[in-house]
C-alpha cells in the first residue's frame, strides 16, 4: 500500500475488549473531523509462522482523535483476525502505513446551523469523538444531541470524555440495550433505540441533520426509524462500518 509510514505512541485500553492506538502524527498531514484511512499493519518478525487470512492486514478506519490534536489516534474492537492479532501486539516504537484520510461523514457547512444528532453503535463512537472534540475546540454554538448504544456500560469507549464535553448546546444519551443497571434520572436509557427514544430527545425531527455510525445492522436499523419519521435522505448521513459484525458494535 502506498502512504505514510507512523510509528505507535502508547496504547491504551478505553473499554471492554477495546483500544486506543496513539501515533505521531506526521508533519503537515491534514484532515477533516470524521474522516477515515486506509491502515495497513506490517507482518511482525516474531509472528513468522502466522498464516495471513485472506482478509489481509489492511482494514478501513476512523480517526479517533481530533484535527487540532498533536497525535492520531485510532481505536478498535479486539477481533480474532490477523490484523487485530497483529494490532494487539503492537507495541510503541511500532510503525503502519496509512493513506490519506477521506470521506463525508463531516460536518456541514457553518452557514448550515441545523442541529446535529449522532447515533453511534459501539466502536462508531470513533468519528464522533473527533467531530465533537474538534467543535469544543472551535466553541462551536452548534445544538448537538449524541445518542450512544452500547450493550453494557463496560463496552461503552470515551464514556467520561463525551460526558464533558464543553459545547453550550450538547446532549448525551447512554443507551445501554443489555443492561439490567437501574437507569440514571437523566440522558440514560435502557433497550434498543427506538422510534419512541427518538421523539422522546429529538424535539424538532424534521429540522435536524443526522448522523448514524456503526455495524451496517445498526446502521440499517437506526436508517429505517428515521425514513419511517419523515426524515428525508438528503439529512441523513451514514457512516456504516462495513466489514463489522453487529456484535462488535454492540448496539
Ligand atoms: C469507514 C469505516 C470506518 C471504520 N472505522 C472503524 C474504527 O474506527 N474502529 C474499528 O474497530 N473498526 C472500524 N471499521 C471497521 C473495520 O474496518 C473492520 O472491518 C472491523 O474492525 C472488523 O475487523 P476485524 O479484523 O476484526 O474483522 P474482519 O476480518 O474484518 O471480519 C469481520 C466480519 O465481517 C465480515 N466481512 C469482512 N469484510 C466484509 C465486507 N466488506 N462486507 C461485509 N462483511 C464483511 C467477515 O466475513 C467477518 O464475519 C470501519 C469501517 C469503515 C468502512
Amino acid at each position: 500500500m502506498n502512504g505514510l509510514t507512523i510509528t505507535l505512541k502508547e496504547t491504551r485500553d478505553v473499554a471492554d475488549g477495546t483500544r486506543l492506538f496513539v501515533f505521531e502524527k506526521p508533519q503537515g498531514y491534514t484532515f477533516k473531523a470524521g474522516q477515515y484511512v486506509a491502515l495497513e499493519v506490517p507482518k511482525p518478525d516474531g509472528m513468522d509462522g502466522m498464516e495471513i487470512d485472506p482478509r489481509g492486514l489492511t482494514r478501513s478506519l476512523s480517526i479517533a482523535s481530533a484535527p487540532f490534536e498533536s497525535d492520531l489516534h485510532f481505536t478498535m474492537r479486539k477481533g480474532e483476525s490477523s490484523f487485530k492479532q497483529v494490532c494487539w501486539k503492537l507495541i510503541p516504537g511500532a510503525t503502519v502505513v496509512i493513506t490519506k484520510a477521506v470521506g463525508f461523514f463531516v460536518l456541514p457547512a457553518e452557514e448550515d446551523t441545523r442541529p446535529i444528532v449522532f447515533v453511534a453503535g459501539g466502536i462508531g463512537i470513533t468519528p464522533v469523538r473527533s467531530i465533537l472534540k474538534q467543535a469544543e475546540h472551535d466553541k462551536s454554538t452548534r445544538n448537538f444531541t449524541l445518542l450512544y448504544a452500547n450493550r453494557f456500560i463496560k463496552d461503552v469507549a470515551f464514556e467520561e470524555e463525551m460526558k464533558n464535553i464543553a459545547i453550550p448546546h450538547f446532549r448525551h444519551i447512554t443507551v445501554l440495550s443489555k443492561s439490567e443497571d437501574p437507569c440514571a434520572p437523566d440522558n440514560d436509557e435502557r433497550g434498543y433505540i427506538c422510534t419512541e427514544t427518538i421523539q422522546k430527545y429529538i424535539k424538532d425531527i424534521s429540522g435536524c441533520l443526522y448522523y448514524i455510525v456503526g455495524s451496517p445492522q445498526f446502521s440499517g436499523a437506526i436508517e429505517k426509524i428515521l425514513i419511517d419519521l419523515g426524515v428525508p435522505k438528503e439529512q441523513r448521513h451514514m457512516d456504516p462500518f462495513t466489514g463489522l459484525k453487529a456484535a462488535d458494535t454492540k448496539k
